[in-house]
């Protein structure tokens, strides 16, 4: 089983990437955003809760987004694999997997891809995005709320998995296809 987690701030391209990561390599496309919303779209409790966090640009708590990942991780058949978009988002998400994944006989993830994007490429994608998805939480000020919440919590992940050397840096300033075939390169590595 592999296990790589997609990395980078919001509008990198974490999402299409997934996607297509996910078809090619026959992987699980675990994203906890998407998860929220269909809990969102649901009516649950759950999705009461996150409504309320998500629009304003904030993160809901480790415990309740790794319950997430484990009951898809447990509840997912016949897949090669799992490719995490959107999670670990703290560094104690970050722990929580590898305890998770330890507990489970494997060594934590195998790879941390980490695409990066210049700022102001990012805000002109994200408002881009809003327009043609209408996403809620991709107004200007909670963009704004979304950055900052990266910058002060996120942004760590990365050293977490540089020190485990698991982090691998790819420039996302490029082509969706660019982008994908650089990431098709070091996967191919890997497995
Ligand atoms: P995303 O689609 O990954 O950009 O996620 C949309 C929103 O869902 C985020 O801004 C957070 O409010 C919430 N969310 C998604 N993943 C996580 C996570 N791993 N930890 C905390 N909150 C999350």
């Amino acid at each position: 089983m592999l296990y790589l987690a997609l990395f980078g701030p919001p509008g990198a391209g974490k999402g299409t990437q997934a996607k297509k990561i996910a078809a090619k390599y026959h992987l699980y496309h675990l994203s906890t955003g998407d998860i929220l919303r269909t809990e969102i779209a649901n009516g649950s409790t759950l999705g009461h809760l996150a409504a309320g966090i998500i629009n304003r640009g904030e993160l809901l708590s480790d415990e309740v987004v790794m319950a997430l990942v484990e009951h898809a991780i447990e509840t997912s058949v016949g897949v090669e694999g799992f490719l995490l978009d959107g999670f670990p988002r703290t560094v104690k998400q970050a722990k929580l997997l590898d305890d998770y994944l330890h507990a489970h006989d494997k060594q934590g993830l195998d790879a941390l891809l980490s695409i990066e994007v210049d700022r102001d490429e990012l805000t002109r994608r994200m408002l881009k995005r809003a327009a043609v998805e209408g996403r809620v939480d991709d107004t200007e000020e909670v963009i704004r709320n979304r950055f900052a919440e990266y910058e002060m919590k996120t942004k760590q992940v990365a050293n977490y998995y540089l020190g485990q050397g698991k982090c691998l840096v790819v420039d996302g300033d490029r082509s969706v296809e660019e982008v994908f075939q650089t990431l098709v390169g070091i996967i191919d590595g890997l497995i």
